[in-house]
């Protein structure tokens, strides 16, 4: 620990870093900023920073307000977009009450209480999200709304294009962080991008989310255009997911794996699976936190709309990819429902909850389906027991007010945040009329 902060001071000192900020999340998932003085930064290892944390969405009560920011020496990167011209730096902080406990209502305390959990029980959590994106021309609109930078699709090479400039510029700035890339390329939707990111500790990866929407907002800047992680921007075209790979280990050893078994999935691999059908339906206020999360999972394109589980079945809300037998470490569940706008700490560790619940009560994992879920009937779907994830906002919100699971892992303080918050996000959003309406009602009758 000392090691890493004498690292940090020798850097700063070193590099002639001149601004370090320190990091931290809101429960919706904003990135918060505050910039120190590098002369201020070995003050701020030992007594944290004090900020007001009243002022952050949903971090506190106000009649509690005063918080401590504590940087977390692992996560020090010099930002690449800032030049090397008084080079700024970042760190992520662990956010505390004055009294020194880990503020209770804080994403990253969140996950870092459920991996917590996770360990107790013998095991590690790795994720590797595939994050996709859309690049349009401003983030102004007219009635057609936002205007895409180009009319490719699923991985069309794009001579001279926007979008490889703009992937290989925010590619390499991603390692420059220490955040490696796995693939890069452009999606199916005109101007929509998909980046993925190697697997790495959910912490870590929370992280490095947070620093990858930076990177991608930076970049677009940069290059004159508009990025947004919107769930669905385009109406008619696919939405952005975050399609999130996890695997849990013992050790060295994936717990997933098993030689011989099924599609080589042990029976955790199994219980995990069946833990995240069951608590889908509970935890999709986080994992799809917007009105607009509802338009993509219910807006076809490959998102998932029901609650099902399929090997190589892109209609199912987790797949189960193929890998060879003796690849042991790379056994992996995908969970699909999640998109881009969520908040990582909070999103993973729902998903890490749910799943171990089923570890832990030993649950059954019914059949899988085979076939294109979205093409069955609805009777067909009752028969075979496919449930749906909640077609709107208002149904997430019901059945996350009735969660046990969702209250117990991220707190009573953060849950009762997020309910409020999207009562009144809803409540908005229903008391618009619009343009659809107009269009389709006001000369009807
Ligand atoms: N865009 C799709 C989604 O929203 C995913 C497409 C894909 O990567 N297969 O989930
Ligand atoms: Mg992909
Ligand atoms: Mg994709
Ligand atoms: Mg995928």
């Amino acid at each position: 620990m000392d090691k890493q902060r004498d690292f940090v001071l020798r850097t700063i000192e070193e590099r002639g870093v001149k601004f370090v900020r320190l990091w931290f999340t809101d429960v919706l998932g904003t990135l918060k900023s505050v910039a120190i003085a590098p002369a201020e930064v070995e003050g701020a290892f030992g007594e944290g920073i004090g900020f007001d944390g009243s002022a952050i969405e949903g971090l506190t009560r106000s009649y509690e307000s005063d918080l401590l920011a504590f940087p977390d020496p692992s996560t020090f990167q010099i930002l690449p977009w800032r030049g090397e011209v008084d080079p700024t730096a970042r760190m992520f902080c662990d956010i505390t009450t004055p009294d020194g406990q880990p503020a209770s209502a804080e994403p990253r305390n969140v996950l870092k209480r459920t991996l917590a959990k996770a360990a107790d029980a013998g095991f590690t959590f790795y994720t590797h999200p595939e994050i996709e994106f859309y690049l349009l021309k401003s983030s102004r609109f007219g009635a057609e709304g936002p205007e895409p930078v180009d009319r490719a699709g699923y991985f069309d090479n794009v001579p001279g294009g926007t979008a490889h400039d703009f992937r290989r510029r925010a590619v390499r700035m991603l390692e420059d962080l220490g955040i490696s890339v796995e693939y890069s390329h452009h999606e199916v939707g005109p101007g929509q991008n998909e980046i993925d990111l190697r697997y790495a500790d959910a912490l870590t990866m929370a992280d490095n989310i947070m620093t990858f929407r930076t990177v991608v907002k930076e970049v677009a800047i940069e290059q004159g255009v508009h990025a947004t992680f919107m769930p669905k921007p385009l109406a008619g075209e696919p939405g952005s997911g975050m399609h999130t790979h996890m695997s849990l280990f013992e050790g060295d050893v994936n717990a997933f794996y098993e030689e011989g078994a099924q599609y080589q999935l042990s029976r955790t691999g199994r219980q995990f699976i069946a833990g995240l059908l069951k608590h889908a339906n509970e935890i999709a206020l986080v994992t799809n936190q917007f009105v607009n999360s509802y338009k993509r999972l219910w807006g076809g394109d490959e998102a998932p709309s029901y609650i099902t589980w399929g090997h190589n079945n892109r209609s199912a809300l987790i797949r189960v990819p193929l890998y060879k037998p003796g690849k042991g470490g790379s056994a992996r569940v995908e969970y699909r429902a999640i998109d881009s706008a969520a908040n990582p700490y909070l999103a993973y560790s729902l998903m890490l909850a749910a799943g171990l619940k089923g570890i832990e009560e030993e649950y059954e994992l019914g059949p899988e389906a085979e076939d294109n879920v979205w093409a069955l009937s609805s009777a067909e779907r009752r028969a075979l027991g496919y449930q749906s994830l909640p077609s709107s906002m208002y149904d997430a919100i019901k059945l996350m007010e009735d969660s046990e699971l969702v209250a117990e892992t991220l707190g009573e303080q953060i849950f009762s945040y997020v309910l409020a918050n999207k009562r009144r996000e809803y409540d908005a959003y229903r008391s618009q009329v619009t343009q659809y309406e107009l269009k389709s009602t006001l000369d009807v009758i």
